[in-house]
């Protein structure tokens, strides 16, 4: 066998490594509870963790760790080993399967939004065995749900299992009405391209505002950016290409299927994808994703940003969320061959356009960050306005069924929905519109919005629910009529008409649009903390409770920590930034107006009536630049004191966003302009240029 598939999956306790190792009756259980959500019984998770152990241990595993997603969107671990003493001073590796099934981590140190009393600090963490186990590094990771005492989900793996059961359930009310008695799942899949940011790890560490925040705080533009797009699908340079090789080479082992790789727009971008898997996989492989890059990069003297916009002026990074719905058999949003097929393809499909119409900003908030607010809505950015394409094809026979060529559907013998013939699809990659923030792309839709470092655990939630709440609507509907037919015409053709705004073709790109959508009633929430807002709407809270995904309480406190993270983010750039200026900018900005003005005296010294007008402008024009400086870092100062008196968190994020951000830019732009004139050798960090260039 060839390298690739001899290491892939090769750490993962896969369904074929548990089938090998297991009873053949623990197997059939097992898979019960995989496939169909059975509960699993202590004694099958006793033989489950003993042959979990054994195969770790074979992997020269020493320790096992309950893997979480805690709420601050990255993943947690605790070690600890199979060490157990057995009395004469040695030991036997353990693990039982109460050790697999739950783990109470001291988890008063994770957001909690207030879920979690300070006296009630435990948490639990539940085995998730629709995820895989896996060895890294010496330890075997078990993927687990993380939730209170009281069982309220302290995670994004909790909601996100919950959104799945939801769609699914719905789904399978459609299908049956489709005629379909044999499907009891249907699955959301999910393929998220990852982009990010390689650079020189020394020249990495010379910069205070990537340590701290991942971007730079700081910054002109250099010489060359993006202008030549000479970097997109460029040939990647050989210390890219080996970075990229053990990359890959980690994920296989992890049995994470890492597909494409290229060069990105920006000078210094790349971007991988993975094919896609269910939701759920898919989100822990993501977070994998994301940690081995960073790894990896460090091994190779690189270093990896994540962050949306670590350079202004220049491309962010974004993470595409494809996104789909599947039984075992096939993609509900392939278009079929046979007018049956694709009645039931234009179902879901018409009920996902009308859940994105419906709660557009649902899917804005599921994109919200600080670091995605230089993306989305901001100047150089595709506005934060929701929209979806469909392509040529499918936007014409939406038209047809916008037009009533639905309603004059008479023939009952076929269900051809009044559309003669649908086309089979072309899989056309030429077919793209590469603007829109939404796209259907054959089979799937594209979400992307969201942003490189966050989680896909809550777009995706977002996705489920939402799909899953106008399936509903569906489902009841066509499960009391006696004309199935006619009913589902008229559904179809009324959720077409209800939400036909939302469908845009054009470039999202173009100022108009952004008129075009405010007359179409759009909403366009430009900043997180607006999207954020919107979370508490008793409208959204009710869709939650509704198909279980979030409980009030639950929505009250995912709000206040998104708040909150938005909050903390801000001031610790702020403060960066303070620092960076203070102890950097301005001491070398004056050693060098100094060094100039010294200058000045020596000619003059020498050279008595020597015109040294053009020194002189350099000291003024930099001393001008400097008074600017230190009066716009003050009041960014005092701007932080007053922010930080706000104790409504809400007020207090938006203060962040509208007021210390303002004075951030305010503080940058003399920094910045100063960073052009002050002679290289002055300069206390390498630039832009140097960065994005010197890879
Ligand atoms: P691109 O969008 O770059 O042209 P592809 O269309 O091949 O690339 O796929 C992009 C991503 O979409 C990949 O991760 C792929 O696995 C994923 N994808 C393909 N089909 C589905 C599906 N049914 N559900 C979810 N994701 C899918
Ligand atoms: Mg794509």
């Amino acid at each position: 066998m060839e390298r690739t598939s001899q290491i892939f999956g090769t750490n993962v306790f896969s369904e074929a490594v548990m089938k090998e190792r297991l009873p053949k009756d623990t197997f059939k259980k097992l898979k019960k509870t995989l496939d169909l959500g059975e509960e699993l019984t202590p004694e099958v998770a006793e033989v489950v963790a003993s042959a979990m152990k054994d195969w770790a241990v074979e992997k020269e595993a020493t320790h096992y760790t309950h893997w979480f997603q805690p709420m601050t969107g990255r993943t947690a671990e605790k070690h600890d080993s199979f060490i157990e003493p057995t009395g004469d001073g040695r030991v036997i590796m353990e693990f039982s399967g109460k050790q697999l099934i739950q783990g109470e981590p001291d988890a008063s140190s994770f957001p909690n939004g207030g879920l979690r009393a300070t006296f009630e600090a435990r948490g639990y963490t539940a085995w998730d065995a629709t995820s895989p186990a896996f060895v890294k590094d010496g330890t075997l990771y078990i993927p687990t749900a993380f939730c209170s005492y009281s069982g309220e989900a302290l995670d994004k793996k909790t909601p996100l299992l919950r959104s799945m059961e939801a769609v699914s359930k719905q789904a399978v009310r459609i299908l049956r009405l489709f005629g379909d008695n044999d499907t009891k799942k249907v699955t959301s899949t999910v393929g998220p391209e990852q982009e990010y940011f390689l650079l020189d790890k020394r020249l990495y560490q010379e910069r205070k505002d990537l340590i701290f925040s991942g971007r730079t705080l700081f910054g002109a533009l250099p010489p060359k950016g993006q202008e030549l797009d000479d970097h997109y699908f460029g040939s990647i340079k050989e210390r890219i290409s080996s970075f990229m090789k053990e990359f890959d080479e980690e994920l296989w082992k992890l049995g994470i299927s890492s597909k494409t790789k290229h060069n990105e727009v920006a000078p210094a971008q790349h971007e991988m994808a993975p094919i896609f898997t269910t939701t759920n996989i898919a989100t822990d492989h993501n977070q994998l994703v994301m940690d081995t890059l960073i790894k990896v990069a460090n091994r190779h003297d690189l270093a990896c940003l994540l962050h949306e916009k670590p350079f202004a002026g220049i491309n962010g990074s974004g993470k595409h969320n494809n996104w789909s719905l599947g039984t075992d058999k096939m993609n509900l949003l392939e278009p079929g061959v046979t007018p049956h097929e694709n009645a039931q393809f234009l179902t879901f499909l018409v009920a996902t356009i009308a859940a994105v119409g419906k709660y557009a900003p649902l899917l804005r908030l599921s994109a919200a960050s600080p670091g995605n607010d230089h993306r989305l809505g901001a100047n150089e950015a595709p506005p934060a306005i929701i929209s979806i394409f469909l392509g040529e094809q499918l936007t014409d026979i939406i038209n047809q069924i916008k037009d009533g060529a639905l309603t004059s559907c008479t023939d009952q013998t076929n269900m051809d929905l009044g559309v003669k013939t649908l086309p089979k699809f072309p899989k056309d990659v030429t077919d793209r519109n590469r603007t829109s923030p939404f796209a259907f792309t054959g089979n799937k839709f594209e979400f992307r919005m969201v942003g490189s470092t966050m989680s896909v655990s809550g777009p995706n939630i977002v996705l489920n629910t939402i799909v899953a709440d106008v399936l509903r609507d569906i489902a009841d509907e066509l499960e009391k009529t006696e004309d199935f037919k006619g009913t589902l015409s008229e559904i179809i053709e009324r959720l077409v008409k209800e939400n036909f705004n939302v469908i845009f073709d054009g470039d999202g790109y173009d100022p108009s649009w952004i008129d075009e959508a405010e007359k179409r009633g759009l909403p366009n929430i430009k900043t997180s903390v607006e999207a954020i807002e919107t979370f508490s709407k008793p409208e959204y809270i009710k869709l939650f409770e509704r198909h279980g995904v979030f409980a009030e309480g639950e929505v009250l406190a995912r709000q206040e920590i998104m708040f909150e993270e938005y909050a903390k983010t801000i001031n610790i750039e702020a403060l960066t930034m303070i620092q960076i200026a203070k102890r950097e900018i301005l001491p070398a900005t004056l050693e060098y107006a100094c060094s100039v003005a010294d200058s000045v005296a020596s000619i003059k010294s020498v050279v008595a009536g020597a015109d040294v007008s053009a020194q002189s402008e350099v000291v003024e024009k930099v001393n001008s630049l400097y008074a600017q400086a230190s009066k716009a870092l003050s009041k960014l100062e005092s701007t932080l004191e007053k922010v930080h008196a706000i104790e409504e968190i809400g007020e207090q994020a938006k203060a962040y966003k509208f007021e210390v951000f303002e004075a951030m830019q305010a503080l940058r732009e003399p920094c910045d302009a100063l960073e052009e004139i002050v002679a290289e050798d002055f300069w206390p960090f390498p630039t832009y240029g140097d960065l994005l260039f010197r890879v």
